[in-house]
């Protein structure tokens, strides 16, 4: 069995960002060789997700919107967690969201479903935050 791994770092320069890495991954999967296996794509932080759904700015500005609903940045001191820091809602909004994506790999591809796409969601930028790429198979 083969394994890669990659480490990629993203630094946005908004709070918040949904990100299309599905070329990034991509890329992992032609550097690692692996032709039959797994993708396991994760943040390394728990302020951002990866996530897979479509590539359509509506449906982005929909989840700003929603997670706005249901876990407001404002006013910070709603939450018992902000003191030292601000960033509740963004460990909320990233629960929501999911903490990592993991695909099949099926004759070197990512064996994706119609319109699915992989994301990176940042909830808390404005800093260098980690993804992690592990790809296992042969
Ligand atoms: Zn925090």
């Amino acid at each position: 069995m083969k394994s890669y791994k990659k480490e990629l770092t993203f630094n946005t320069n908004t709070r918040r960002a949904f990100i299309n890495i599905t070329n990034t991954v991509n890329d992992c999967l032609s550097e690692s060789g692996i032709k039959e296996g797994l993708v396991l794509v994760n943040p390394m932080h728990i302020t951002a997700s990866v996530f897979i759904n479509d590539d359509e700015s509506g449906l982005h500005n929909d989840f700003e919107k929603f997670l706005e609903r249901l876990a407001p940045e404002k006013p910070y001191g709603q939450y018992a967690h902000n003191g030292f820091e601000d960033n509740a809602d963004a460990h909320i909004k990233r629960t929501i969201m999911g903490r990592e994506v993991v695909v099949a790999i099926t004759d070197g591809k990512l064996d994706f479903g119609p319109w699915e796409q992989i994301f990176y969601g940042e909830f808390d930028g404005m800093r260098n935050k980690r993804v992690l790429v592990k790809i296992i198979g042969e």
